[in-house]
């Protein structure tokens, strides 16, 4: 159901929203102060309580990857943002931190102070210059009133935070290649175990959290972690709260928006976002960035298992189901970044996956012989529907190639790349098999999506 508030985005449209001044209107830092009078204990259990789950893609609970912070008896531990926003087709963390950077500050204040840490880095994508132009202002604003350094709000927990560039690697989006990046190491995943909050950056106990994430827990303690839950549609799946949903394709009205879990993909292609282009129908949607399966606005719920998470839709048009993390898998797609990517009838699905894939063969960081040579081969297979010149036996083949890649890599980027492929050849496979038997004629329109 939609539900639109202003939680996250509450300082939106402000003028100078990015300031402390306006931060401080709005009800900045009130949330940290209070975390600072709590125990650390009493913040990660609101966390839980709130069932917020990463907002950067893999819908992780929060307030667990806190509880697996230890502390060292000598070593420091950090808490790292992940900023590096680079899924195709997301772009709404950089709104945080271009409109409302005090919120992040705030939200950093507050994990740190729950895990145990007394320094954040904040790994903002280079290419994301008001972003990073908007965080250093206010920290630097943050720093001369106190509310970073040696005593912050006269807690004596002391706290910074630093703003660290990266260099447009979309890998690097990958937690442990992240902190290699941040060490100043060649930005490749790490084998895990050890996991992050083990042995994470310069080896000490780090817990990386998406910008988003550490964005909502001023709400969280605002409004209490149960109210913060029952916001969404889904508390009782541990989906809760509201969150950002982006929007972006072949519709009217782009965007941002923030609205409670429960929005479904309906809502926000033709409420929030105003519907599809003049003259074009809905081909397909893509529900949170790239990676994600896509779904076609024909396709019905199949669930007539009453202890399926999806029974309250069975029959049901996907497009009518709550945007959640277990919704969305169960459906076999994800809800990834909730950033849409909306492709109309005048759209051609090959020229769609052909963009997707140029995008994943380039950024695999080629470490595994499956992840490099089975997103370039792909690629190429691709590059030859498009150009009408491909066989029917190797459109068969781009199944058993994206099939084994998956689960055979070091990261999640080879189900990343082979998720949209195999999503594609399921939903797509008259259209794609029309290109390979007209000689690259699409069925539908020219239009890249
Ligand atoms: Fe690199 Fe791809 Fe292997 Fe991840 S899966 S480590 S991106 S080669």
């Amino acid at each position: 159901m939609l539900k639109q508030v202003r939680n996250l985005t509450r300082s939106y449209g402000v003028p100078e929203s990015w300031t402390l001044r306006v931060s401080r209107e709005q009800g900045g830092y009130e949330s940290a102060r209070k975390a600072y009078a709590w125990p650390a204990q009493q913040i990660i259990d609101e966390v839980k309580k709130a069932n917020l789950r990463g907002r950067g893609g893999a819908g992780f609970p929060a307030g667990v990857k806190w509880s697996f912070m230890r502390p060292h008896p000598t070593l420091p531990a950090y808490l790292v943002v992940n900023a590096d926003e680079g899924e195709p087709g997301t772009f709404k963390d950089r709104t945080i931190m271009e409109l409302d950077p005090h919120r992040l500050i705030e939200g950093c204040m507050i994990a740190a102070r729950a895990i145990g840490a007394h320094a954040a880095y904040i790994y903002v994508r280079h290419e994301l210059h008001l972003a990073k132009e908007r965080l250093w202002g206010a920290i630097r604003e943050a720093r001369d009133a106190g509310l970073l350094g040696e005593n912050p709000l006269g807690s004596g927990w002391a706290m910074d935070v630093q703003v660290h560039t990266g260099a447009g690697a979309y890998i690097c989006g990958e937690e442990t290649a992240l902190l290699n990046s941040l060490e100043g190491r060649r930005g490749e995943p790490r084998i895990r175990p050890p996991f992050p909050a083990q042995a994470g950056l310069f080896g000490c106990p780090t817990t990386v959290n998406n910008v988003e994430t550490i964005a909502s827990t001023p709400t969280i303690l605002e409004l209490g972690g149960e109210a913060f839950s029952r916001l969404s549609d889904l508390h009782h799946l541990g989906d809760g709260g509201c969150r950002l949903f982006g929007l972006s394709g072949h519709v009217q009205r782009p965007g941002v928006y923030e609205a409670c879990i429960g929005l479904t993909l309906r809502d926000l292609i033709y409420e929030l976002g105003g519907g599809m282009l003049p003259g074009t129908k809905l081909l397909g949607v893509i529900p949170g960035g790239s990676s994600c399966p896509v779904l076609r606005p024909e396709e019905t719920v199949d669930a007539p298992d009453q202890k399926s998470v999806l029974h309250p839709w069975h029959g049901m048009s996907v497009l009518d189901v709550p945007i959640g993390v277990d919704t969305m898998r169960e459906l076999g797609t994800m809800a990834g970044t909730t950033c849409a990517i909306v492709l109309s009838d005048r759209a051609c699905p090959a020229l769609a996956l052909q963009n997707i894939m140029r995008f994943y063969r380039h950024e695999s960081c080629g470490q595994c012989t499956p992840c490099r040579e089975g997103t370039g081969w792909m690629e190429r297979i691709v590059d030859k529907i498009v150009a009408g010149t491909a066989t029917i036996e190797e459109l068969d083949m781009l199944y058993g190639i994206a099939s084994n890649v998956m689960g055979n890599t070091i990261c999640a980027f080879g189900e990343g790349a082979s998720m949209p492929m195999l999503g594609f050849l399921r939903k797509f496979r008259k259209e794609l098999e029309q290109h390979v038997r007209t000689g690259g004629k699409s069925s539908t329109g020219r239009l890249n999506a």
